[in-house]
């Protein structure tokens, strides 16, 4: 089977928390225990924290924080290449596709990273980052996270910074941000956004997750919703399990989400559902979709083609 994941915070856990590296240990994703998938498409986020130390984490913090964890996914590049590779332009994502190895794409998860500039983000797209979650929960020089203590989207800066990475060829990232936000990109975004993280606030009415409203919404533009695989955002009393990823997955595609949803595992970021323990367990829910009769078609559209199309079409073109 094929796989292509839009969220995992592996090289953060990695980098900042395990000291060890991506190619074997006991965290959700390993490059070894992903070595059966045919195919493997990863974004692995820069994980960029609001707080730390006490401290708020912005402006040179913020960009400290960054090149550690940029450096440290460099480094899995030189010590692994024969089962990871950073995509970075068509050639590498055609390449890692065919060869069967991690084809690696670097998000950030936080635009606290660009410290407020455009050259930065110019300057992360020459890193290879080809998307970015505009905030995490709290507000920073871009918009309002969902978190934030007052309410509001996006400001001036970011509203610069959404079409600077439309012109470049960076996802804009919907996930971790506020509501107001949300509509804001959807107004002024030219190329097709992404929610990359991200359930159904129908089915359980978490902040982070997504109204039917919003969902339709980058259905209608074009863009991807990766279902997360957290406990929290799929049952309200977290007591969720394999299922409940089937039961978001199809109450997206009742909105007319075909070509929308994909998976957005959010592996190493937070509690998984019982029944997965981390990238080995892909298998079993592609099984478990093909055994509640979904067409095989489908399924593959979930795991791997409508993210394939969209970062062929706009990113990796
Ligand atoms: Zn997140």
């Amino acid at each position: 089977m094929k796989f292509f994941d839009l969220h995992c915070d592996t090289a953060y856990e990695c980098r900042c928390v395990l000291s060890h590296d991506l190619k074997s240990g006991a965290h959700h994703l390993s490059l070894e225990r992903g070595s059966y998938l045919d195919a493997w498409h990863q974004i692995f986020a820069i994980f960029m924290p609001d707080e730390q130390n006490g401290a708020m984490c912005r402006g040179d913090m913020a960009i400290t924080h960054y090149e550690k964890v940029r450096d440290f996914i460099y480094r899995q590049e030189e010590l692994y290449h024969d089962r990871f590779v950073i995509c970075r332009d068509k050639e590498s994502f055609e390449m890692s596709e065919k060869s069967g190895v991690c084809g690696a794409i670097i998000s950030v998860e936080g635009g606290s990273a660009c410290a407020g500039s455009l050259e930065r983000i110019r300057k992360m797209y020459d890193d290879g980052v080809r998307l970015m979650t505009l905030t995490w929960n709290a507000e920073n020089e871009l918009a309002c996270g969902v978190g934030a203590d007052k309410k509001g989207g996006l400001t001036p800066f970011g509203r610069e910074a959404v079409a600077l990475m439309n012109e470049i060829g960076m996802a804009v990232d919907v996930s971790h941000l506020s509501d107001e936000g949300f509509w804001e990109v959807a107004e002024i975004s030219k190329t097709p956004f992404v929610a990359s993280h991200s359930c159904s606030r129908r089915l359980c009415p978490h902040r982070r997750n997504l109204t039917d409203d919003m969902f339709c919404e980058v259905s209608r533009c074009g863009g991807l919703v990766g279902i997360n695989f957290s406990r929290g955002f799929l049952r309200e009393n977290c007591e969720a399990k394999l299922s409940d990823i089937l039961r978001h997955t199809e109450h997206f595609l009742s909105l007319g989400g075909e070509a929308c949803v994909c998976m957005g595992s959010d592996f190493d970021g937070t509690d998984m559902p019982d029944g997965i323990t981390g990238v080995e367990s892909m298998g079993a829910l592609y099984e478990e979709f093909l055994r509640i009769n979904y067409p095989e078609s489908l399924v593959n559209d979930i795991f791997w083609n409508n993210a394939h199309r969209y970062f062929s079409k706009h990113i990796f073109k």
